[in-house]
């Protein structure tokens, strides 16, 4: 199905106070964009950005699956209501890396966000190790089934209430990207999945992203890749000047 693609920013650990004029600038370009548009910002800029930019879609890089408790350190769906989000990734394999999030830590982050209305990226990937063992599809075909969340309606605030971003982690600020072919049969794959879960049409809404060094200078060839529903771009967000052409090639 042609669906109206969705281009997200990934600004991770990057942006003070003095940044909120590059989410000024995409935001801006954003209202006139053939695409939708979102930043997902760290958590210390959500409010800020949102008084600052009415009407654009801002969202966190993660979320709690509890409501509220002792969890130090950790932010709920309702506290990322209250500082104006709308949307939040779960799963980025930093995070999976990192801190050790499993597909079910992430099902319960999509579950707890889906439930209250809060749009989520879910990310999957397989690591190099993987791709060059042949086995990357029926990795990342296991690890997306056992990480989306039970339901999901639409639309949401973004494109759809759930997108998914494939990202293999070998391609993630590295310069490196998967062959046109590779993302190809991935999408394709995780098609599947989608259909399999939630049925034939829904499964087909969902928006799939690409992530992992998008930059101005391919997203026009990934964008054209059957299945690939816009991207998760990290270093290129950052600044307009590398992201708008981004937003354009999606249009
Ligand atoms: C990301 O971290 O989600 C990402 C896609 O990063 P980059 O675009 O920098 O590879």
């Amino acid at each position: 199905m042609a669906r109206r693609k969705l281009v997200a920013g990934n600004w991770k650990m990057h942006g003070l106070e003095a940044d909120l004029g590059e989410v000024a600038a995409i935001a801006a370009a954003a209202k006139s964009a053939e695409c939708d548009v979102a930043l997902c910002l760290p958590a210390t800029l959500i409010d800020r950005a949102t008084r600052a930019v009415k009407g654009f879609a801002i969202g966190a890089q993660d979320v709690h699956q509890a409501d509220k408790g002792a969890h130090t350190g950790c932010i709920s769906v309702d506290m990322l209501f209250d500082a104006g989000a709308s949307l939040t990734i779960v799963g980025h394999s930093e995070r999976r890396e990192a801190q050790g999030e499993s597909d079910s830590d992430v099902k319960a982050k999509a579950d707890a966000a889906i439930a209250k209305g809060l749009d989520v990226i879910l990310c999957v990937g397989e690591s190099w190790e993987v791709r060059e063992g042949g086995q990357a599809i029926p990795t990342v075909k296991t690890q997306l089934a056992a990480s989306l969340p039970n339901e999901v309606s639409f639309p949401g605030f973004i494109s759809e209430e759930l997108s998914v971003a494939y990202e293999p982690i070998w391609a993630i600020g590295t310069g490196k990207v998967p062959s046109i072919q590779d993302i190809e049969e991935m999408h394709a794959a995780l098609r599947t999945v989608l259909v399999e879960t939630y049925g034939a049409e829904e499964g087909d809404e969902v928006c799939i992203l690409y992530g992992g060094s998008v930059k101005a200078s391919n997203a026009a060839e990934i964008f054209a890749v059957p299945d690939v529903n816009g991207a998760l771009v990290g270093g290129a967000s950052l600044k307009s000047a590398d992201s708008l052409p981004i937003v354009a090639a999606a249009g």
